[in-house]
């Protein structure tokens, strides 16, 4: 496979070797192994897809084995000697977005707790958990981050912690122990790799009783007594990746593994975390709509109606432009908003102030639309093959259609963006009278 460039101008201008070396081995590795792995689970019945085996730890195995979950950490938690560049770490996780959007999401939650415990671990979690999970390449670690409950789905972006009568009762809930905390609910259904992951990046409510609106960030072991996980879900879209409740029943936490404990870090903490994300799904889902355009192009170029190849009518080019406009401008605003995201970070530079809510809010927000209209439009393209089992973009169709729900809401996190627009955006304010005076 040729080292063909996607097309894209600010690719041209911008990528170093090490950037274009990686893209083409993390793009063989998408075709070669997640395209094939991600196929076969999206016809298995969800109990199959967990079961040892399943193409699912084949394709996270070898990710591991290539050293991927090792890539995107600094260098003090096991990463590579220089830290990756923001712009070289958008490039390799578009290419994964565009192999398998779910084990592109299986990867991600796998590396959040370790990220997590490489920002607020203690040294003793770091040696005992993240040492082994980062040195790991057998697979023997995964993790998932459980946030929402059956009753608290976009709750965790819309309202947080800052209006308690309108989240209701938690139903997850940590209370306070000799030395730890003692876990006692539930997260909801949803939680992607939750019914194979080893540990769980977890938020929970903490306190007794009524006080229960201080909030605390966990890593929690999922094999101690008192976790159960619910049967794996079967979804519409990102099915190959598994998602499943886990259910704690008084399970025990010692306070080693609260990351972020409750208190006035934690809010701070969650934007920020939200903010690392939403660059994160963003770029991954430009890679989804990369595929579909891909698959759009190819059928445009070899299929033949009204006397000659569809790539020949006008209808069919401008559909194509606007999907190529759409993939174009998703991936420089995502990649944009994964810089600004790294760089701005807290503890990133001394100067860090923290990263920009409402521009990694839009980065996800504009990728995911631009999955989803440029899936739909290629489905046209294609036409009754396209609607198929046999055809690849009618698995990109549902898994675009998924993205606009996974990890927020559309408008859920449209609506975040915008309070922090409200409440921050600096307006340049001027006297008009004035000026036209001194005019
Ligand atoms: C493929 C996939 C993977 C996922 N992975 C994970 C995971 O790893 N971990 C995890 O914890 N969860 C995960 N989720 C759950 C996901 O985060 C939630 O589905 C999402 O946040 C929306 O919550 P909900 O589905 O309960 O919808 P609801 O919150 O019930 O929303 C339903 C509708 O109401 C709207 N709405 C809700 N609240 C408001 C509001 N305040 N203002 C205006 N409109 C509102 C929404 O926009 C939506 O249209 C995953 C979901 C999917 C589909």
């Amino acid at each position: 496979m040729g080292d063909r460039d996607q097309g894209s101008f600010l690719d041209l201008a911008e990528l170093d070797d090490e950037a274009r070396m990686l893209r083409k081995e993390a793009h063989r590795v998408a075709v070669e192994v997640l395209r094939p792995a991600a196929w076969e689970l999206d016809r298995m019945a969800p109990a199959e897809r967990i079961a040892p085996g399943s193409p699912f730890f084949t394709a996270m195995d070898t990710l591991k084995s290539l050293g991927y979950h090792r890539m995107f950490l600094p260098p003090e938690a096991g990463g590579p000697a220089e830290r990756l560049p923001a712009l070289t770490q958008s490039v390799v996780l578009e290419e994964l977005g565009w192999g398998s959007l779910g084990l592109a999401t299986a990867f991600l939650v796998d590396m959040l707790p370790v990220m997590c415990i490489s920002n607020f671990g203690s040294q003793e979690l770091k040696d005992d958990l993240m040492v082994p999970w980062v040195a790991d390449e057998s697979g023997a670690y995964h993790g998932c981050w459980a946030v929402t409950e059956p009753d608290h789905g976009s709750d965790f972006i819309a309202v947080r912690d800052d209006d308690p009568a309108r989240y209701g009762p938690a139903q997850l809930v940590a209370e306070p122990a000799d030395g730890g905390w003692i876990l006692r609910g539930q997260k909801s259904a949803w939680v992607s790799s939750g019914p194979i992951a080893t540990h769980a990046a977890v938020h929970a409510q903490a306190g007794r009783d009524g006080d229960l609106f201080h909030s605390l960030f966990a890593v929690v072991e999922l094999d101690v007594p008192g976790v159960r996980r619910g049967p794996p879900a079967d979804m519409m879209g990102v099915r190959d990746d598994p998602q499943g409740e886990l259910f704690f029943d008084a399970v025990f936490v010692p306070d080693r593994n609260v990351l972020v404990p409750p208190g006035p870090l934690y809010p701070v903490f969650a934007d920020q975390l939200l903010c690392l994300t939403s660059s994160v799904i963003s770029t991954v889902a430009v890679g989804v709509a990369r595929a579909a355009f891909d698959e759009a192009l190819h059928h445009a170029r070899t299929r033949i109606q009204g006397g000659g190849l569809l790539s020949r009518h006008k209808n069919i080019q401008l559909t194509l432009y606007s999907m190529f406009e759409r993939v174009e401008t998703a991936r420089a605003y995502s990649r944009a908003a994964l810089a600004h995201t790294q760089a701005n970070a807290p503890g990133a530079r001394p100067e860090a102030t923290g990263a920009s809510p409402r521009h990694a809010r839009t980065a996800q927000v504009y990728a995911k639309r631009a999955a989803y209209d440029v899936a739909h439009d290629a489905l046209q393209v294609v036409g009754a093959q396209g609607l198929s089992r046999g055809a690849l973009i009618e698995k990109l169709f549902r898994d675009a259609r998924s993205l606009l729900i996974e990890d927020g809401t559309l408008e859920v996190l449209a609506l975040d963006a915008a309070r922090d627009v409200i409440d921050n955006y600096e307006l340049d304010t001027y006297d008009l009278e004035e000026m036209m005076a001194r005019w």
